[in-house]
């Protein structure tokens, strides 16, 4: 009797072990065949939302786009006209002006996206003061003389004169503030043109975000000897949100923006 009971315990516990490896087995490998599917981007987008943070859709969908984007801009196009000692405004060039904040005029184009930058960089309690937008060529000629006139006024002669005027007061025809896609932007706490406006908190947001409307700074520290402009930590020029995405993020001026759309 004591036998039978003591196979009936060993044979009930083989069972066991049996029914705990088959139950083992089956958990291996579903675990196996989880890890060997790979979840493609359309699971993460016909999926509920609530499971996916929406941020991460975004990155998702970014990602793609940053993979597809190629720059489509025509060198031609209106926002990019290339305005410098080199290329000056077309004969013929006529505008289409608005007028905006601080009786200024701009290219009526551009209206739209000036108004949300300024917008939004209130919106942050910032305060900027657009001081200087479309030029006509007479009022950019008074501007560039009384530039003249002061180097002459320190010593130097005519040429020089006009020279160093020139890094500072474009020549008259070669102004983007005749093209009405330009506007100088200081600070109100500063009002100032000069290397300092940089410092101030407008200039800080304008410089890093001035891209996301569609403009760009014109004439940046590093690119001098290219624009042959000095530096101008206020002086924003539209040229169209992809365009002012791409010039960013590579950090290029006008002229070589330009440059690479040509050889593309
Ligand atoms: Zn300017």
């Amino acid at each position: 009797m004591k036998n039978n009971g003591i196979k009936k315990i060993i044979i009930s516990l083989l069972i066991l072990n049996f029914i705990i490896l088959i139950i083992i087995g089956i958990l291996i490998y579903n675990y196996i065949k989880l890890c060997s599917t790979e979840p493609v981007v359309s699971d993460f987008i016909f999926s509920s939302k609530e499971e996916y943070n929406t941020e991460d859709l975004e990155i998702i969908s970014n990602k793609n786009q940053q993979e597809e984007k190629k720059i489509k801009s025509n060198p031609n196009d209106w926002n990019l006209l290339l305005i410098n000692k080199s290329n000056k405004i077309p004969v013929n060039y006529s505008v289409e002006l608005s007028t905006v904040e601080n009786n200024q005029k701009v290219d009526s184009r551009i209206v739209e996206s000036l108004n949300i930058m300024l917008q939004d960089a209130r919106n942050q309690g910032l305060n900027p003061i657009i001081c200087s937008s479309y030029r006509t060529n007479n009022w950019q000629s008074q501007l560039y003389n009384n530039k003249v006139r002061k180097y002459l006024s320190l010593g130097y002669n005519s040429e020089k004169a006009k020279e160093f005027a020139s890094y500072w007061v474009a020549i008259p025809g070669s102004s983007e503030h005749e093209t009405g896609l330009a506007l100088d932007i200081v600070s109100k706490s500063y009002q100032i043109l000069d290397e300092k406006q940089e410092n101030t908190k407008e200039q800080k947001w304008l410089l890093e975000n001035s891209y996301k409307y569609g403009f760009i700074l014109r004439y940046p520290k590093d690119k001098q000897d290219i624009t042959m402009t000095n530096y101008e930590p206020w002086h924003y020029r539209y040229v169209g949100l992809e365009n002012s995405a791409y010039i960013k993020e590579n950090n290029l001026c006008l002229e070589e923006f330009i440059e690479y759309l040509k050889e593309n």
